[in-house]
């Protein structure tokens, strides 16, 4: 097998991909959120949006730490 183990960039989980289950379905709140705000508020970019969101009272600790995360890897 010449799989290379992965761990969640966020929790350290083993994962195949760059973030966990749990973390994943966050991830994927914070993309699908991306393409409602382009709709709401036309051009926005990846990092504003996720800046704006970040502000945000009513994000959640786990889309917080993806959002962290994403403007880390920028
Ligand atoms: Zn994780």
């Amino acid at each position: 097998m010449a799989t290379t183990k992965a761990v969640c960039l966020i929790c350290s989980r083993a994962t195949a991909d760059k973030y966990c289950e749990y973390h994943c379905k966050s991830f994927d709140k914070v993309i699908s959120g991306y393409a409602s705000w382009k709709r709401a508020l036309g051009d926005i970019s990846w990092v504003d949006y996720l800046t704006k969101l970040l502000d945000l009272q009513e994000t959640g600790s786990s889309i917080k730490d993806i959002i962290e995360k994403e403007l880390n890897i920028q």
